[in-house]
Order: C-alpha cells, then sequence, then structure tokens
C-alpha cells in the first residue's frame, strides 16, 4: 500500500531530523563533544514495542554514540491520548504526564524523554573537562535511579525548548 509506506517514510524523517535537532541544541547548549551529533537511531514501527529506549552503544566502527531507539507504531493510526510519565515527576507542569493531539508533537515528546537520557549518561564518554560542566549543571547521576532529579534537569530544559507550548515544528 503506497499510501502506507509514504506515512512510515514521513514518520522516519521527522523522527530522525527530531532526535538530530534536539541532539544539536544540547550539544551546543551544553558544549559537547561532535560525538552528540553522530547519533545511533533506530526507527521501530514493531507492534510488539511499547517503549523507546535512549542511551549510548556503539556503532559499526566500534565508536561510542548516543544511541536512540523509537518505538513509532502508534503514530501510524494516532488517536489523541495522554501519555504517562513516571509516578514521581507525573504531575510536574513541565515534564508530566501530556496531553498529545498529533503524532509528530508524539515524536518530539519521545525524542525528548529518550535524548534526556543520552545526555544523562553522556559523562563517561566526554573528555573531563566537559564531564565536569555536566556535572555541574545536573548533578551526579544515580545509577540506580534512571528517572533522577539529573534527569529531570534535562528533561525539562529540552521538554520547554521542544514539546512544551511548541505548537509545530516541521
Ligand atoms: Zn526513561
Amino acid at each position: 500500500m503506497a499510501r502506507g509506506i509514504s506515512k512510515k517514510r514521513q514518520i522516519k524523517v521527522y523522527a530522525k531530523n527530531a532526535v538530530l535537532q534536539m541532539l544539536k541544541w544540547a550539544q551546543e547548549k551544553y558544549n559537547l563533544s561532535d560525538k552528540i551529533n553522530d547519533p545511533i537511531i533506530i526507527i521501530s514501527f514493531d507492534p510488539r514495542r511499547e517503549f523507546s529506549y535512549g542511551g549510548w552503544s556503539q556503532n559499526r566502527k566500534g565508536q561510542w554514540r548516543p544511541y536512540i531507539n523509537l518505538a513509532v507504531v502508534d503514530c501510524l493510526k494516532f488517536k489523541p491520548e495522554t501519555y504517562k510519565e513516571y509516578d514521581h515527576y507525573k504531575s510536574d507542569p513541565d515534564i508530566g504526564n501530556k496531553w498529545i493531539t498529533t503524532w509528530k508533537a508524539k515524536i518530539r515528546y519521545d525524542v525528548a524523554h529518550e535524548i534526556s537520557h543520552a545526555i544523562q549518561d553522556a559523562n563517561q564518554f566526554l573528555n573531563p573537562e566537559q564531564a565536569a560542566a555536566l556535572k555541574r549543571k545536573f548533578g551526579r547521576s544515580n545509577p540506580a535511579d534512571a528517572h533522577s532529579k539529573k534527569f529531570q534537569k534535562i528533561y525539562r530544559a529540552i521538554r520547554k525548548r521542544f514539546v512544551n507550548g511548541v505548537r509545530k515544528i516541521k
């Protein structure tokens, strides 16, 4: 079905672009390594995949890079819905649960969350100066808590810039 294929392609292009755009913004804003702008991006239409993932992984050349794996199947037949965040910050006005009305907004919402994990985990892949600057800005990571205060600070900045109150980004 040509129509189906073209919607998938549209979703892929939009999602990849959203990842690159948000990473570039964070890389510039926090003065991080160029590695940040060279991510591994997976766009998955698998109906069994419920969750997206963000972190770091090795690329084909064995280099550690941001790794963003997005579950986008619900964008194919999108219905407005409240997307849920974790209990301990779900009521936060900036980073809590969000009512989402378009598939593009859903992608930006998802990408903002997963990018925040990649930035949260970036310290070990940056040079010592950059890692120290990131630590001063956001604090330490607690490996036991992926959605810690540090994650929330980063996520808040990205949500405000790319999701909340943003009506449309091509
Ligand atoms: Zn998460």
